[in-house]
């Protein structure tokens, strides 16, 4: 079978890039692939996560996949530190890996910041509980986004030196499935960097559960140029702010953006934004108050993890004693 893994950090403020880039593609692949999509609260407190915050950004995942369009009826939805396993692959895995594979991980380097020193162990390993992650349940293939191909490439690094080393033919080659170029949502206040959750400027990103006032807001303070829309994509070059808001709008309208370029042509930003609040506020607003309604009664939600992690652990339980059995460990 084909069988697909993803996740996204409850690290909260959950946005239109993890909408446009991962949740969107998530529903689709449902149709194609047994589906798991998990909401990785290990991979979180890998920097500082407020207890009470944590348990709340945890649900909040959990109903931004369901108000997305993730249905736990097909998929299978659920909280990573509910099933044990991840962590225990996880250190087996952090026995395969190799200090120098981790030491090239540009993510690391971009989240530690200056002071490596005082980054969390876990932070630097993070890599090994990713490929625990798919691999505990030999999934094939794996949505990612740009931020996370060096990532999935350990992985494979991973599965490899183990099927090596414990002469087992235990984990498959993971496949990634690459997400198209207009998947990638940039910050809004800079062209350069990736909108991000833990970008400390709210003004930087539209959240998930931003309402219109908020969401018209950002989009006007949205950083531009002060060139008009040109008549096609070529005379967006160079300028990255006015390449994403176009993106965007081309994203949520499901349209190329020759087409987006073509129907603003020599528009300015203003009214390119109005049309763009308009179409954002349009889409997500369904999305929004189903997060909402969610939210309102956590039942519902720790229902579904409940029963999502009780069907994972019995997909990973007997790929687990494989390993066991490879590594030599008493069953
Ligand atoms: P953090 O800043 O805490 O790392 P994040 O915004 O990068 O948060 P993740 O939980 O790391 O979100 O990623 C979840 C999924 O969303 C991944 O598949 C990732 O590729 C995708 N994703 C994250 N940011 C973007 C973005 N700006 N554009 C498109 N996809 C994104
Ligand atoms: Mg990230």
């Amino acid at each position: 079978t084909n069988r697909v893994f993803s996740g996204a950090q409850p690290s909260g403020n959950m946005h239109l890039g993890n909408y446009l880039g991962a949740f969107r593609n998530w529903v689709r692949l449902q149709d194609d692939y047994e589906c798991l999509y998990c909401v990785v609260d290990l991979h979180a407190i890998t920097v500082w996560q407020e207890p009470a915050g944590l348990t709340h950004q945890i649900r909040e995942a959990a109903a931004a996949y369901m108000a997305a369009g993730v249905d736990p009826a097909r998929s299978i939805l659920f909280n990573q530190s509910q099933v044990p396993a991840h962590s225990e692959l996880a250190w087996i895995f952090n026995c395969v890996a190799r200090l120098g594979w981790l030491n090239r991980m540009t993510q690391f380097k971009d989240k530690a910041g200056k002071n490596r020193e005082k980054a969390s162990v876990g932070l630097y390993i993070y890599p090994n509980l990713m490929a625990a992650d798919i691999l505990l349940y030999k999934a094939t293939h794996v949505p990612v986004g740009e931020d996370q191909k060096q990532h999935l490439e350990l992985t494979r690094d991973i599965a490899q030196k183990f099927n090596h080393d414990f002469g087992a033919d235990l984990f498959p080659e993971v496949e990634p499935i690459i997400q198209d170029e207009g998947a990638r949502v940039m910050s809004l206040r800079d062209g350069s960097k990736k909108m991000s959750k833990s970008d400390p400027s709210d003004y930087s990103r539209i959240n998930l559960n931003d309402d219109a006032d908020t969401i018209a807001q950002k989009i006007r303070k949205a950083r531009t140029d002060s060139e008009l829309i040109p008549e096609t994509p070529d005379g967006l070059t160079g300028r990255a702010e006015a390449t994403n808001l176009i993106g965007i709008y081309a994203a949520l309208a499901d349209m190329e953006r020759t087409a987006v370029c073509a129907d603003f042509a020599g528009k300015d930003f203003a009214s390119f934004k109005a049309a763009l609040t308009d179409l954002a506020v349009a889409k997500l607003a369904p999305v929004t108050e189903e997060m909402t309604r969610l939210m309102n009664d956590p039942a519902e939600i720790d229902a579904v993890l409940r029963k999502g992690a009780e069907r994972a652990q019995a997909l990973a339980a007997p790929i687990m004693a494989e390993v066991r059995a490879a590594v030599g460990l008493l069953g």
